[in-house]
């Protein structure tokens, strides 16, 4: 398997499968540290991706991408909407025109969205963000030596980073709120971005 238009687009449709299945879960853990929206939020943000990508016949991977990241930007409130659009819109436009990419283009194509999340939300390593599952998942990518053993190696490293979470008192986003109460709590946003690696090493490994 490879990193092709369509293989990006099944990666899309897993990841909408997945939050779904998720969705309860996602709720509870913002919930506990935040106002309890992550789950449905994405949920419903990736619904209407996935209706839009149907409407449409999509060119390359960068179009299918960007197509996602519109909608979750056009329909998801609050914090992640945004993030996950921003993260979703820099890997397309690394991706635009290219109807296969292969493990240098699509590492880029990573280091460049999650750049993208942490220019927009400024969130370090340990905030008890998205970015602790996203940045060792993209450090694991630019260190593999094939693309299949490199997506495997970025989902592990993102739930790695997903579980490092409990611990951390949040200093980004609304659980930042909660200062010591957040810790001992897993961060949904980390949560839902391990889901996003999971995908995508099942959508695109052979
Ligand atoms: P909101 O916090 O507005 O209700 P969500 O509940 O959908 O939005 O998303 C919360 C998640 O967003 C958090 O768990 C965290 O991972 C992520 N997040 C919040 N603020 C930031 C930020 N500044 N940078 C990166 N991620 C963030
Ligand atoms: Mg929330």
């Amino acid at each position: 398997m490879a990193v092709t238009t369509d293989t990006v687009s099944e990666w899309m449709t897993r990841f909408a499968a997945s939050v779904s299945e998720h969705r309860e879960e996602l709720v509870r853990l913002d919930t506990a540290i935040g106002d309890g929206d992550h789950g449905t939020n994405m949920d419903r943000g990736m619904r209407q991706a996935l209706g839009n990508l149907d409407a449409n016949t999509q060119q390359d991977i960068g179009a299918v991408l960007k197509t996602v990241a519109m909608a979750l930007v056009s329909s998801v409130g609050g914090a992640a909407g945004p993030l996950y659009g921003t993260l979703l819109l820099q890997m397309g436009t690394a991706l635009d025109g290219t109807p296969e990419a292969d493990l240098p283009d699509y590492a880029a194509a990573w280091r460049k969205g999650v750049t993208g999340v942490q220019a927009r939300g400024k969130a370090e390593p340990g905030d008890k963000t998205m970015i602790d599952a996203l940045l060792p998942a993209v450090a694991a990518l630019e260190q593999a030596s094939d693309l299949d053993s490199g997506l495997r190696a970025a989902a592990s490293a993102a739930e790695r980073g997903m579980r490092d979470t409990i611990p951390l008192i949040a200093r980004k986003g609304r659980a930042s709120y909660l200062g010591e109460r957040s810790k001992d709590h897993q961060d949904p946003g980390a949560t839902s971005s391990y889901y996003l690696c999971q995908t995508a090493a099942e959508a695109l490994t052979g």
